[in-house]
């Protein structure tokens, strides 16, 4: 995408962040030849999927002032890359179960000379008890990475209290989707705070942010143990 396409898409920065982005979806489509980050190949469409949705978030953050956010499940870099190159006054973390897209989202993160990134390798359940990473973050950000209940309680241990974590969902059903996760919510002390809905360009449709505020701090039991939340969700 051009400058001007982009900014027509809504996404307003200025040309020195397009041309870092442009940068993104180049390494992005390259690294992608050889370790499976994205089923997406063609690079409108990874402008699109990737960058235009990640930054779907600038609009919510321009509120939140520089801190440190946490990308949980971050897969080829989606959206902590995009929103670390637009917001240089926030601090990454990219976070992965998978130690390939964890090396894979370093080499980007270098080729870019992006120095406001953190890769980091864990799983959920577990690396949210760590006193390192326990209620640390102002943001925590999740896409495709699992159902909203299930996310929740990975998500609820890296947020601090007065934070936000924010979700992205597809618009279908998002009503009962939002509805069905409410249970979930209370008990990871998350109350929700805003949705936002948007159009991809190129045809990819309407997708929803989905944003929740901590509320206070989280029983020390929770997250429970590895592959629990996602076989009984809460
Ligand atoms: N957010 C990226 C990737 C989505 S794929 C994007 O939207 O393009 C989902 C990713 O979440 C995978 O890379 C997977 O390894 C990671 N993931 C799933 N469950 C996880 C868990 N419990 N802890 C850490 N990472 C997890």
């Amino acid at each position: 995408m051009t400058h001007a396409e982009l900014n027509d898409a809504g996404i307003c920065v200025n040309a020195a962040v397009h041309a870092r982005l442009a940068r993104f979806v180049a390494a992005l489509l390259d690294e992608n030849r050889s370790i499976n980050l994205t089923a997406t190949r063609d690079p409108d469409d990874a402008w699109a999927l990737h960058v235009c949705d990640s930054l779907a978030l600038l609009h919510p953050l321009a509120r939140q002032p520089s801190g440190r956010l946490f990308d949980l499940g971050a897969g080829g870099g989606s959206p902590g890359i995009p929103l670390a190159i637009a917001r240089e006054d926030v601090h990454v973390t990219l976070f992965d179960a998978t130690r390939k897209k964890i090396a894979a989202q370093r080499r980007i993160a270098e080729r870019l000379g992006l120095n406001n990134v953190t890769t980091l390798w864990g799983r959920a359940e577990s690396s949210a008890h760590e006193a390192a990473l326990r209620e640390a973050f102002d943001v925590v950000v999740a896409r495709a990475v699992a159902p909203l209940p299930v996310v929740m309680e990975y998500a609820a241990g890296f947020v601090r209290p007065g934070g936000t974590c924010w979700f992205f969902e597809s618009c279908r059903a998002l009503e009962e989707t939002i509805a069905g996760a409410e249970r979930a919510a209370r008990r990871c002390a998350l109350r929700l705070a805003e949705t936002r809905s948007y159009t991809l360009p190129g045809g990819h449709g309407r997708r929803a942010l989905v944003g929740y505020r901590k509320t206070r701090p989280l029983p020390k039991h929770l997250p429970r143990p590895p592959g629990v939340p996602k076989k009984t969700p809460l």
